[in-house]
């Protein structure tokens, strides 16, 4: 047995050998951070906004960052429309895209409350803040997206989520907020006072109004034990729902064109925190990268070398502070569709996902992601009234998507699933109102909140079909 880091680096070299290029030694052992944010002036030198993976930019008219709600108020009633907020800029759909206002939080941050265990945490922290903040008085989130960059308005406004079956996505956990509307409002509601706004308003793509604090419940700050093993994808499939009901997190990666999966599991312990070593999930990408470079033309060949290469590698694990484990660096840029599939269909699409990439496009190298959320009650919620199970299908930022729509999207939405809001899709307003009970409430309500439409962008408009 040889860890998963010398399987990658004796990887990487390995598949240079067999297929008698260097191109794959570069594979190092390093951290790397998130890549630097694309760039935000064009060609022109005319200053845009743009999202993480680069894929959605626009030239809004005025980007404005207020301090409080009354500076907030006062621009929501008469900045240029449409007036869009936008936290890290880390959704893949237009949601944020505007000619008009851009608006920031950057300026709202930090935890302003407590009450008892719950924290009033200003909607443009950063989750990445959150942690050591909490953590400060013993508290924590408790769970965690696999990264950390995200703002909590931008989190919630998208339905964010981590993995584990008891543990309810971000939003989830709010008992409490407050929301600025387009004709400047500034509404407090909760289960008790307006509670009807308060499950709208929990996720509601900034369609609604921008939320500027929402009260959270936090859980102890213990620490977890990680652990990440690979076997064959068969076995991860027969084991996963077992794993679901035994771990505290748990979710699995399956590596098409590999026959592997790489299983993570989080659990709570009380042993000592280690030193980590660095990650290795650019490494692995890097194998996978190559052997999709030098091996695509038979899949055969490239199962083979997969499984000589990574099927061995033994079991990683690290003991840390749960806010510091379960988030992680994503250095590769992407583009993703994911969707949110009743849990017992979740793993039959899965399987027809890897299928129809193995059988179709022999470019896909990244792994699939697959998790379980717990259900919430907030009206868009894709978790709403049910469990769910995610499967995640990502390209590279460089190479073509369009096969999430024709080969992948079709498989989701047979088994009845719901899309991430951040990430790609083609659903509008009859396709949503047919998955959401509660979908032309929410428009009714969005009707009264912002009358005159200040805050629909065209991305929105197409989402809600309105002309
Ligand atoms: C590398 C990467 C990893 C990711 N991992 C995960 C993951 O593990 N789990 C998961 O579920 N998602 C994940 N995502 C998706 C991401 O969590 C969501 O797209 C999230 O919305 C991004 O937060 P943000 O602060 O960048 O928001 P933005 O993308 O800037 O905004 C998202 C939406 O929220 C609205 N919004 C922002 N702030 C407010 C506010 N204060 N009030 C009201 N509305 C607001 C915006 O108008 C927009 O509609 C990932 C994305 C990337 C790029």
């Amino acid at each position: 047995m040889i860890s998963r880091r010398k399987a990658l680096i004796a990887g990487g070299a390995g598949v240079a050998v067999v297929a008698g290029s260097a191109t794959a030694i570069g594979v190092a052992n390093r951290e790397k951070p998130e890549p630097p944010s694309p760039p935000s002036s064009d060609g022109k030198g005319h200053t845009l906004w743009r999202n993480w993976s680069g894929i959605q930019h626009s030239y809004p008219v005025l980007r404005a960052a207020p301090k409080d709600e009354g500076e907030l108020a006062a621009l929501m009633t008469a900045a240029p429309a449409p007036v869009r907020v936008t936290g890290a800029g880390h959704s893949f759909t237009g949601l944020c895209a505007t000619a008009g206002t851009l608006v920031s939080l950057d300026a709202m941050s930090g935890i302003v409350g407590w009450d008892g265990d719950e924290a009033t945490v200003l909607a443009g922290t950063r989750l990445g803040a959150l942690g050591p903040a909490l953590a400060a008085k013993g508290r924590a989130m408790a769970n965690l997206p696999d990264i950390n960059k995200q703002s909590l308005g931008g989190a919630l406004g998208t339905a964010t989520h981590g993995t584990g079956t008891t543990l309810k996505a971000i939003h989830g956990d709010v008992t409490a907020l407050t929301l600025v509307t387009a004709t400047g409002q500034v509404i407090d509601c909760d289960g008790d006072k307006r509670p009807e706004l308060f499950d709208a308003a929990r996720v509601s793509l900034g369609a609604l109004g921008v939320i500027t604090r929402a009260r959270l419940t936090t859980t102890a700050n213990r620490r977890l034990r990680r652990r990440v093993w690979i076997e064959p994808f068969e076995e991860a499939l027969d084991k996963a729902e077992a794993r679901w009901k035994t771990h505290r997190n748990f979710e699995f990666y399956a590596v098409p064109f590999t026959g592997l999966a790489a299983n993570i599991s989080h659990d709570e312990t009380d042993e000592p925190a280690g030193v980590r070593p660095p990650s290795q999930d650019d490494a692995f990408l890097d194998v996978l990268k190559t052997l999709r470079n030098l091996l695509g033309f038979s899949v055969g060949m490239r199962k083979a070398a997969a499984r000589a290469l990574l099927g061995g590698a033994e079991e990683e694990t690290a003991v840390d502070e749960g806010w510091k484990l379960l988030s992680t660096e994503r250095p590769v840029r992407f583009n993703e569709m994911e969707y949110h599939l009743p849990a017992e269909t979740q793993l039959q699409a899965l399987k027809e996902v890897v299928a129809v990439i193995e059988q179709k496009r022999p470019d896909v190298f990244f792994p699939i992601e697959v998790r379980r959320i717990a259900p919430d009650d907030a009206w868009l919620s894709p978790f709403q009234g049910e469990p769910r199970g995610s499967v995640a299908v990502h390209a590279w930022y460089k190479d073509d998507h369009a096969f999430f729509y024709e080969l992948i999207e079709p498989i989701f939405r047979r088994h009845g699933g719901r899309p991430h809001w951040g990430k790609l899709h083609s659903l509008n307003g009859p396709d949503l109102a047919a998955l959401y009970p509660r979908w032309n409430d929410f428009l009714a309500l969005r009707r009264e909140l912002d009358p005159e439409g200040r805050l629909l962008n065209p991305y929105l408009k197409t989402l809600f079909s309105i002309a």
